[in-house]
């Protein structure tokens, strides 16, 4: 027996899109990315200019706009395709500009409250990799498996810059660490859900690792896991 619900928990670079996307695709789960919805929100705000300080009307955003996540229907490299109220958003939602904003719309309760929603609806419709920074903490406490992985802030701006060039767009390494510190730190600290380890989680330091060794560690602590379930029934 596998876990039926893994979630993945972290900062951001840490590798959770790469590692969840492998395992899911190894174990033919689904494989969802939460990040997304908050990006398409902050987008959408941004595209229609509502201010960011505007909780009140982020957070109406947040309940109506229709955000679907879809095999890819272009071949240029993505995971899938985002959709917000039907356009196609998927690179839209990985600018600069929303990499600025998004931490303070996640920050939003209310906000929460409604993708949370449509994320436990996508768990309850088969066996899922989630990934983001409170799936094993809120959006599935009763995840049948929890990784956390972490990785300092030096590496995981080298790893987003490393990304964005090769997406042959023009980057510089300094404003995506300051970025990414910015980030952090509202992530961690906003009063909702911030992001930490769920108590049960098994935490995967990546630094100094590559996707082939993040990816073996993880499938041997889902082993592990599968193996002490078997021997308890
Ligand atoms: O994972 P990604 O970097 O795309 O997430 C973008 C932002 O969305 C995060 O910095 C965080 O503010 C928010 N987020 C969140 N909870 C999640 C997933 C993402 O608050 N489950």
């Amino acid at each position: 027996m596998r876990p039926t619900t893994i979630a993945i928990d972290g900062p951001a670079a840490s590798g959770k899109s790469t590692i969840g996307e492998l395992l899911a695709r190894r174990l033919g789960y689904l494989y969802f990315d939460t990040g997304v919805m908050y990006r398409a929100v902050t987008w959408a705000a941004l595209k229609r200019g509502i201010p960011i300080e505007d909780e009140a009307a982020i957070t109406a955003l947040a309940e109506r706009l229709r955000i679907g996540v879809v095999p890819p229907t272009v071949s240029d490299g993505r995971q899938y395709t985002v959709l917000a109220d039907g356009e196609d958003v998927t690179w839209a939602i990985r600018t600069p500009e929303v990499d600025a904003n998004v931490s303070p719309v996640a920050a939003y309760p209310g906000v929460r409250e409604a993708l949370v929603r449509q994320q436990r609806q996508i768990a309850q419709q088969g066996p899922v990799v989630m990934v983001g920074r409170d799936i094993g903490t809120v959006v599935l406490p009763d995840a049948d498996l929890k990784v956390y992985l972490d990785a300092g802030v030096e590496e995981r701006a080298r790893r987003r810059w490393r990304e964005v060039r090769e997406r042959g767009e023009a980057a510089e390494y300094e404003p995506i660490l300051a970025a990414m510190r910015r980030r952090d730190e509202i992530d961690s600290h906003r009063a909702t859900s911030p992001l930490r380890p769920a108590a049960d989680a098994v935490v995967v330091d990546t630094t100094d690792m590559t996707i082939a060794e993040v990816l073996a560690t993880v499938k041997r602590i889902c082993d592990e896991r599968c193996g002490r379930r078997r021997r308890a029934v």
